[in-house]
């Protein structure tokens, strides 16, 4: 093996670690204290069903963020970095986020720098296994929802 291939394969042990974390000890579990938005998102091909929370405060930034429901490690990773991402950010921010993650994991974007995505480059590893995109957005597509005050995003 090369180094550069080691590395690589360091770097994906890195970021299954970084899943299975946040699977096991979802970040902001729960219902929203004060939320002002919210949506669910469904996924029936894998039974993902998660509920996101935001509150937003009078300047349009988010102040706070949470989920709950149930669903795959992925989709439960997904949704718990989600909420750590977005806090912070206005709602703006927060759809542009969205769409460069779902676009990404798409395969519409090319590849994404990961100095843009950050902690969520982790997520980028579900591309090869393309049933797990679904999981890996649904939180991300209930986000949007949750901003345009839509009830229910689905995958299907
Ligand atoms: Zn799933």
């Amino acid at each position: 093996m090369t180094a550069a291939a080691s590395a690589a394969g360091e770097l994906r042990e890195l970021y299954r670690e970084l899943i299975l974390d946040h699977a096991r000890s979802p970040r902001h579990y729960g219902e929203l204290e004060g939320a002002t938005h919210t949506a669910e998102g469904i996924n029936p091909l894998c039974g993902d069903k998660l509920k996101v929370y935001l509150r937003v405060d009078e300047a349009g930034r988010i102040d706070g963020a949470a989920f709950e429901g149930s669903g795959c490690a992925i989709s439960i990773a997904s949704a718990s970095l989600l909420t750590d991402i977005i806090h912070g950010l206005s709602t703006r921010q927060a759809k542009e986020r969205s769409a460069t993650v779902v676009s990404s994991l798409a395969g519409e974007a090319g590849q994404p720098r990961d100095q843009d995505l950050g902690k969520l480059a982790a997520l980028q590893g579900v591309k090869e296994f393309p049933a797990r995109v679904k999981c890996a957005t649904l939180a991300w597509r209930a986000l949007d929802a949750a901003i345009d005050h839509g009830k229910t995003a689905t995958t299907e």
